[in-house]
């Protein structure tokens, strides 16, 4: 990993682009994953958003439903339902 810091400048609207690599590093498909962006102290935070089943928070083979991931475990129990 690489943890040399890169100098990136906002643009007219505050946006910065997030290199290539370090997305890539991170499987972060553009229009498509989402990340979370917080302030820690004097730090801006980006992390990866990672899916997790509404129901339980699990993140094992998730299933997609109407825009919301499902576990296996939760989704045999609404199917038994
Ligand atoms: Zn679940």
């Amino acid at each position: 990993m690489n943890k040399q810091p890169r100098l990136k400048q906002f643009d007219a609207l505050g946006r910065i682009c997030i290199p290539k690599y370090m997305r890539d590093n991170l499987n972060i498909k553009n229009k498509e994953d989402f990340v979370e962006i917080y302030q820690n102290d004097d730090e801006i935070v980006i992390k990866r958003h990672k899916k997790l089943c509404v129901f339980c928070g699990n993140d094992d083979a998730l299933t997609e439903f109407e825009g919301k991931s499902i576990c296996t475990g939760c989704l045999k129990k609404i199917k038994d339902i």
